[in-house]
């Protein structure tokens, strides 16, 4: 570990550091061909780690792990920096302008939900700034940070500037890591307690962190929302990826006059999941292992504890054939839980949620940003200025209206209160991945 971590910085003084930005770009621009050349391998690996079904990794994981790197090849290659022209005491000018420089040595810390994904959202912009990394994804899902390093190698990425160390976090390569006095910056995606931890460490040397973190995310479904489309994105939004999605819905509230004819509707749609991992989206998949599969379980009978009605779904399905011995849980859907009930205020990470009815725009703005996270929200309406309001008053990182999930990696990603620190995306990624230096010229 400490080999990748001195290669890392090594390479910031070799042929790496004295690239051009357009060098840069044509390295990186080469390595999201290749991912999308080897796409069959990417996708094998990332299937075999998750067990998540092909559709998903196929149509999500993989082709976002090559758009990580185009897109901010793209973003450093255009993205200009401020100038100004300044009044000097005697009457003169001088000329402020800003250069950009790479941070140094950046750890990349990935959980195991979206692993390619997740990873290269960070070591894309890491990349094109110039830095260097150290990643250590989730020992659950190793492999595709492993392929990308024959990626690298592949494209002729100088020695050192990608660098990947595999073990557990606590106490061992993500603690390793975090300790380092070499890392210069951390970059985490995972849980909040797991980043709680990491600012202890990154707090010695005084060292840059961005989190992106957990969610217990509402979707709030006014009476004049168009109710298919609202099943259908509350479908995705609860149950994809087997509810493994930070950006997930775990939280629903319906005005009252739709409320029942709601939970019909999501009844049929959560029933309708049938077990199993293949290409075809009418299936769930299983949970990424026994242990998380133990903790879901047990807010499903956490949920049964506080007064829910279990409208569908609260256990394990019947397997069969190549099922059998997965992690599966069914798609869950409560009714009759307290606002303040644990389960509407931790975040499970599985295919559920609880639907609570309302009765007033302002109740509903209340309950929705009642919870220690801020990560995203969902808005379903067909009322223009509400939609508006509404998204407005959600304390959030991002809002969708009558949709969801649909990124554009330009647009700063993050989350508020216990969902993370800063904004990753577009431009907003170079902040963090940058230090800036003013110069100013007396003309
Ligand atoms: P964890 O926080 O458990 O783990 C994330 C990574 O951190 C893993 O690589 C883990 O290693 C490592 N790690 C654990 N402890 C430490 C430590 N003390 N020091 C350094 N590294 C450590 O998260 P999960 O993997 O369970 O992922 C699920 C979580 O991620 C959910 O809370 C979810 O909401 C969040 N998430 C947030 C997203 C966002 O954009 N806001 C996106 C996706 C997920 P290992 O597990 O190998 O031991």
């Amino acid at each position: 570990m400490a080999d990748a971590v001195a290669a890392a910085k090594a390479a910031l003084n070799g042929p790496w550091g004295k690239m051009t930005t357009a060098e840069r770009v044509k390295l990186i621009s080469a390595v999201a061909t290749e991912i999308e050349r080897r796409a069959d391998d990417f996708l094998a690996a990332e299937v075999a780690d998750t067990g998540k079904p092909r559709h998903v990794a196929s149509h999500i994981d993989i082709p976002r792990g090559a758009a990580n790197f185009r897109m901010f090849a793209d973003v450093i290659s255009t993205t200009p920096t401020e100038s100004f022209a300044t009044a000097t005491p005697d009457g003169g000018q001088a000329l402020n302008y800003v250069v950009r420089k790479p941070k140094g040595v950046i750890a990349v810390i990935c959980p195991w939900n979206f692993p390619l994904l997740l990873m290269t959202w960070k070591v894309g912009p890491a990349l094109a700034c110039g830095n260097t990394v150290v990643v250590k994804p989730s020992e659950e899902t190793p492999r595709t940070a492993a392929l990308l390093g024959e990626v690298m190698n592949a494209v002729g990425m100088p020695e050192g500037v990608y660098n990947v160390v595999h073990g557990f976090g606590a106490g061992s390569a993500g603690e390793f890591l975090t300790s380092n006095p070499d890392i210069d910056a951390i970059t985490f995606t995972g849980e909040t307690g797991t980043g709680q931890a990491i600012m202890q460490k990154a707090a010695v040397g005084v060292r840059d962190i961005s989190f992106e973190l957990g969610g217990k995310n509402p979707a709030v479904v006014f009476a004049d929302a168009d109710l298919d489309k609202v099943v259908e994105g509350l479908s995705r939004s609860v149950f994809l990826n087997t509810g493994q999605v930070c950006l997930g819905t775990e939280r629903v509230y319906v005005e009252r006059p739709v409320f029942d004819e709601f939970v019909k509707r999501m009844t049929v749609a959560a029933k309708a999941f049938k077990p199993g991992a293949t290409g075809d989206p009418a299936y769930l998949g299983p949970l990424i292992s026994a242990e998380h599969q133990e903790k879901v379980l047990g807010y499903y009978a956490r949920a049964v504890a506080e007064g829910a009605t279990v409208v569908t779904g609260g256990g394990v399905p019947a397997l069969s054939g190549d099922e059998t011995g997965g992690f599966y849980v069914e798609p869950t859907l409560w009714t009759g839980l307290a606002h303040d009930s644990s389960v509407m205020r931790e975040e499970i990470f599985g295919p559920c949620c609880g639907v609570i009815p309302f009765d007033s725009e302002d109740e509903v703005i209340g309950l929705a940003n009642d919870t220690d996270y801020g990560l995203c929200a969902t808005i379903w309406t067909e009322n223009l200025s509400r939609a508006h309001r509404v998204a407005a008053s959600m304390q959030v990182g991002v809002c969708w209206v009558n949709c969801w999930f649909l990124r554009d990696l330009r647009t700063a990603f993050g989350g508020s209160g216990h969902s993370g620190i800063g904004r990753e995306g577009g431009v907003h990624s170079l902040e963090f991945y940058t230090e800036t230096e003013n110069i100013c010229v007396k003309l």
